[in-house]
């Protein structure tokens, strides 16, 4: 049966990025531009601030993207050649790829129900070379840290966390990011906090860390200017901090949003046996997730997301489709059966400060179209 009313849902509207606060976003452009204020200012010292108290955390420093900071992070923290980090294979290359860029090995592990690194898993690949354990904080939801804590405890390695997903996000009343001796935050376009282009920050625990976080991000020159180790030029734009500081002021609303479209989305499609949602909002009282993404599982798939293709939603396969594991040509050799089940059902609905009401009870009607359900 034809919808009654059809519409298009894009799974993640870029420009909607600049629209949403078009003035205040040029207002910020013509202060910082007629200052010349365009590296390392004070707007971007405001931020780090504004961060790393929004975090609770001691520590926050801008730099040019999150695969950066986590490269940044480990290097910071001293990884040697040969160190074994072991991650979730479902997360983003770039979790890996920074290991492998600063010298470590990656090691793929699976996920667990919540989707998330599962803490198991991550304990029975540990090896005398494991040095780190690097939970990614997936959809904006943080892994179970009391579990990971314990492991980093009994076999003395360090945690460096992926929060690239997760700015606000909470388990136990600390957020994502706050719990390991490092951490990076995501400031793509996409991402719950986003700017007009490449952005990141790395979040640290101790003001020696801090320095030389901030060495290893401005070509490795020390307060006074002058060259003290080898670093990298991986500094965030002082005018993108400026355009991310004035939005982390509301940043509050965005969480709630994107929580308030979750809630939706599970009161109207809690009762489809063929799909399994995350927790809702609320439901668990360690956990507060901020919904980055809102990944279900799903029978037939492929079948779904080509009906909700056809009915003009815009849905996504995490990664492309692939984890990390699978990318053979990458030299991965592991077996990960769950991560391998999952993603054959995993699919992303959209979830963005874009969409209305109206737009999240369209998607679930189609959903629910497709399965031979009512409206
Ligand atoms: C986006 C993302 C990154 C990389 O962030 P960039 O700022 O684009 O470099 C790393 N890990 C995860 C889980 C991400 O979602």
């Amino acid at each position: 049966m034809p919808a009654a009313t059809t519409r298009t849902v894009p799974y993640f509207s870029y420009p909607h990025v600049f629209s949403s606060q078009q003035q205040a976003f040029l207002d910020i452009f013509h202060d910082v531009g007629r200052r010349g204020a365009f590296i390392l200012q004070y707007d971007l010292e405001d931020f780090e601030k504004h961060l790393a108290a929004f975090l609770g955390a001691p520590f926050a420093a801008g730099v040019a993207n999150a695969t950066d900071g986590l490269l940044i992070a480990l290097r910071a923290a001293g990884l040697r050649s040969g160190d074994e980090v072991i991650l979730s294979s479902h997360t983003m290359i770039a979790t890996a790829a920074a290991v492998h860029f600063a010298g470590g090995v990656p090691v793929p592990v699976e996920c667990g129900a919540d989707h998330l690194i599962d803490p198991a898993a991550a304990e029975a690949a540990v090896t005398s070379r494991t040095r780190v354990l690097l939970p990614t904080h997936l959809n904006g939801r943080t892994c179970d840290m009391a579990a990971l804590e314990s492991i980093a405890v009994k076999y003395s390695l360090l945690i460096i966390e992926d929060a690239a997903q997760a700015l606000g996000s909470r388990f136990r009343g600390r957020c994502a990011g706050s719990f390991g001796c490092a951490s990076a935050i995501s400031f793509y376009p996409a991402k719950v906090l986003g700017c007009f282009g490449d952005g990141g920050a790395v979040i640290v625990d101790s003001l020696v860390l801090h320095e030389r976080v901030r060495q290893l991000r401005d070509h490795g020159r020390n307060h006074d200017g002058e060259i003290v180790s080898w670093g990298l030029n991986s500094r965030l734009d002082n005018l993108q901090a400026a355009f991310l500081d004035f939005q982390l002021d509301s940043y509050h609303l965005v969480m709630e949003r994107r929580r308030r479209i979750a809630s939706l989305y599970d009161e109207h499609l809690r009762s489809v046996s063929a799909l399994v949602l995350p927790p809702p909002p609320g439901s668990e009282p360690d956990r507060f997730d901020i919904f980055q993404n809102y990944e279900i599982e799903a029978d037939r798939r492929d079948q779904l997301k080509a009906f909700l293709t056809a009915s003009g939603v815009g849905t996504l396969l995490p990664w492309g489709g692939t984890p990390v594991h699978s990318l053979r040509r990458l030299g991965f050799t592991q077996h990960l059966p769950v991560t391998d089940r999952l993603f054959s059902r995993v699919l992303m609905l959209p979830i963005n400060m874009a969409l209305s009401d109206d737009d999240v009870s369209y998607v679930c009607d189609q959903v629910r179209a497709f399965y031979g359900y009512s409206h």
